[in-house]
């Protein structure tokens, strides 16, 4: 604040007021003070396999405008009575490694307004990140097997199943660690060793979310590190191989399922009135006996209370079926093969003709 009391000079040379800061005339003010201070030369670290920068320690995904940006507010020191700054860089590459950062700066101190100009060369060192280092050194924490109940699934179920680990990879930070280290078929499934536990298990939890079935983990010493044991984690899925109306075998009956629940499916019984909540694991030994699709629809020729006749749409022969417990004359029957002989199954309301539109 410039002051106009009695006697007051500049302690520098003299002067007479406005004083400023510290006791000082704008000239000497000017010649001691730099609004702000840059270093010459800033290095930082890019990996030399994938292009990923090291910043503060960590290494991250980031563009050359990004770490221009991080370099210039880690080491420009700004005076620290400075107020109102404008910063304003223009990056200019004068090699594969350097690059001069040319910075404008104004701000203002004691309230005068200091305008300064500064360059820094920024040079690039190689590096190798702790995920390339890993991925190297073919570092793994966790297996996921893909695996199916009660049918075999194939190849493109698979790979659908598969395609999901990309999905939760992109909805993920970038942790350094959340890579792929081998996968590959195997027989009966799927396997994909993962660099991070964190990812086999939130893979793990979106497959129960997206398809039902259940997860089961497996952790086993592979030894010791700094004193503390060294786990890898095997986490088994098994995506159940039926969908809601197709039949399997499941505890010496034949059943449905009508509708999914938090922790299994609604099972509906086919020779009787009969429908059971049943858990994943309840459900693991069920056999899928058919798909929807692969149901045959008929019409009747003849029926009596109790049992059908039908033309075979594919060998074009009269056969005969049991009746459902539920059936009522003049229905189509829908049909299963089931141990060398049709079997009747009774309608669940997906299977029902659509009802009348409602006047
Ligand atoms: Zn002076
Ligand atoms: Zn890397």
């Amino acid at each position: 604040m410039a002051t106009d009391l009695g006697g007051d000079f500049c302690l520098v040379c003299g002067a007479e007021p406005p004083l400023f800061g510290d006791r000082m005339c704008e000239p000497c003010l000017r010649a001691r003070t730099v609004l702000a201070k840059v270093p010459e030369n800033v290095p930082w670290v890019r990996c030399a396999r994938c292009g990923i920068v090291e910043i503060d320690g960590k290494w991250e995904n980031t563009t050359e405008d990004e770490v221009w940006d991080e370099l210039l507010h880690r080491n420009l020191v700004v005076h620290e009575r400075a107020e109102d700054i404008q910063l304003g860089m223009e990056p200019v590459k004068v090699s594969d490694r350097h690059t001069l950062l040319h910075i404008q700066l104004e701000g203002v101190i004691d309230n005068l307004l200091f305008q300064e100009e500064h360059t820094m060369r920024a040079r690039m060192a190689n590096g190798v990140c702790l995920t390339c280092t890993r991925r190297a050194g073919n570092y793994f924490e966790a297996t996921v097997q893909l695996r199916s109940s009660a049918r075999r699934l194939s190849e493109d179920e698979f790979t659908k199943l598969r395609r999901t680990l990309d999905a939760v990879l992109e909805k993920l930070s970038d942790d350094p660690m959340f890579f792929i280290t081998t996968e590959g078929p195997v027989t009966g499934g799927y396997d994909v060793v993962l660099g991070s536990k964190g990812l086999a298990r939130a893979w793990g939890r979106h497959l129960v979310n997206e398809y039902g079935g259940m997860v089961v983990e497996t952790n086993s010493t592979v030894g010791r590190k700094d004193g503390v044991d060294v786990t890898r984690l095997t986490l088994l899925y098994r995506k159940p191989g039926y969908e809601i109306g197709d039949v399997v075998h499941w505890r010496n009956h034949v059943w449905r399922p009508s509708a999914w629940t938090k922790d299994g499916a609604i099972m509906e019984r086919v020779d009787r009135r009969e429908r059971t909540g049943a858990t994943w694991r309840d459900l693991e030994s069920a056999k899928v006996v058919a798909q929807r699709h692969e149901l045959v629809e008929v019409e009747f020729v003849n029926e009596d209370a109790s049992v059908g006749e039908f033309l075979n749409p594919t060998t074009w022969t009269m056969e005969s079926v049991r009746l459902p417990y539920e059936h009522t004359p003049g229905r189509t029957g829908l049909l299963v093969r089931y141990d060398d002989a049709w079997l009747g199954l009774p309608f669940m309301a997906m299977d029902a003709p659509e009802p009348p539109e409602e006047a």
